[in-house]
């Protein structure tokens, strides 16, 4: 009995002192009342769903894509929901002078910024790599250049907000997956600098959040399009994602799973097991299907 004593209370105080460590804040809407923020890519899918979340919210709102005439229904949404201000400004991210003149439209427009959500993604192939080296180029510029320039861009307003920056990745950014070649490549690019960042950021004592998100498979039209005749597994609904990507920016996380349990817990297996999460992921196509692309 003394014995079993000996090893339960340490191992106890083990326990409440994790507990107590890793008690978490919760996240309030009123956390995101007035802040300014941008997000990319919000003509559509994710993107469209985080800008209304933001509305109800009562944030100011800077968002962006290609498509004028979508940008206008959902800033007009946005009004509708009740944003204290929502604006666009259209334009690709192929082009890096743009992706900073999104980052200088905040400063004149909205006189600071407090949270940057890079979410934009370009087209790409749903299919075996085809060897267009030119393809890959163009895609590492949309999808992870344009967040380098205009991390650069906003950093100033950043620090001076002590603000956040929202990163939208993937499993694919986390783990090889097939038939998405040069669109993992970028999402791997992304964790590469952002997460180096975030240690510059600590060494420096630059307090401005990162969170990195690593989605599953969403229900955007995009996604069912490019793969939902291809996948086994269902997707998530996108009005939830958008918003446990705010909650954790809000919350200033390091790292955001959704679903947790489709994402964080087979990324367990990374280090241990790389086959089988490799393995894993290869069971989630229905491969008979592709056959014909
Ligand atoms: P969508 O395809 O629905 O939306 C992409 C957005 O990016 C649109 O607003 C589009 O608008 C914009 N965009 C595309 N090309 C450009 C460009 N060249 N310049 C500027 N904007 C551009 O994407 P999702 O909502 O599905 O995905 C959002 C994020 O979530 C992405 O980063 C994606 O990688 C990530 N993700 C999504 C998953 C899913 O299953 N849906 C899974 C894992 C991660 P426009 O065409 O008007 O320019």
């Amino acid at each position: 009995m003394g014995r079993l004593q000996k090893i339960l209370i340490p191992f106890l105080g083990l326990v409440l002192a994790f507990w107590f460590y890793s008690a978490r804040e919760n996240f309030k809407p009123e956390m995101l009342k007035g802040k300014r923020v941008i997000v990319t890519g919000a003509s559509t899918g994710i993107g469209e769903q985080m800008a209304y979340h933001l509305a109800r919210m009562g944030s100011h709102i800077l968002i962006t894509a290609r498509t004028e005439a979508k940008l206008q229904k959902v800033v007009e949404r946005c009004r509708e929901l009740g944003a204290a201000s929502a604006r666009y400004v259209s334009g690709t991210m192929e082009d890096m002078a743009f992706a900073e003149h999104v980052v200088r439209e905040a400063e004149t427009l909205l006189g600071g910024l407090d949270m940057l959500i890079l979410n934009h993604v370009g087209t790409s192939y749903f299919g075996y790599f085809n060897g267009d080296v030119g393809h890959v180029r163009k895609l590492l510029e949309i999808n992870f250049l344009s967040y380098v320039a205009m991390t650069t861009s906003a950093l100033p307003m950043l620090k001076e907000s002590q603000g956040s920056i929202v990163v939208v990745s993937s499993m694919a950014g986390k783990v090889g997956f097939p038939f998405t070649v040069p669109y993992s490549a970028t999402k791997f690019a992304l964790d590469g600098f952002f997460s180096s960042l975030r240690q510059e950021f600590s060494i420096q004592s630059i307090n401005v959040s990162i969170t990195l998100c690593i989605l599953g498979f969403i229900d955007t039209e995009s996604a069912l399009r490019a793969a939902a005749d291809l996948l086994l597994v269902p997707p998530a609904p996108r009005e939830e994602c958008a918003l446990e990507i705010l909650k954790g920016g809000a919350l200033r996380r390091r790292e955001l799973y959704y679903r947790y349990g489709s994402t964080r817990l087979p990324l367990l297996l990374r280090d241990w097991a790389a086959e089988l999460l490799d393995y894993l992921v290869r069971s989630r196509y229905r491969l008979e299907r592709l056959a014909g692309q």
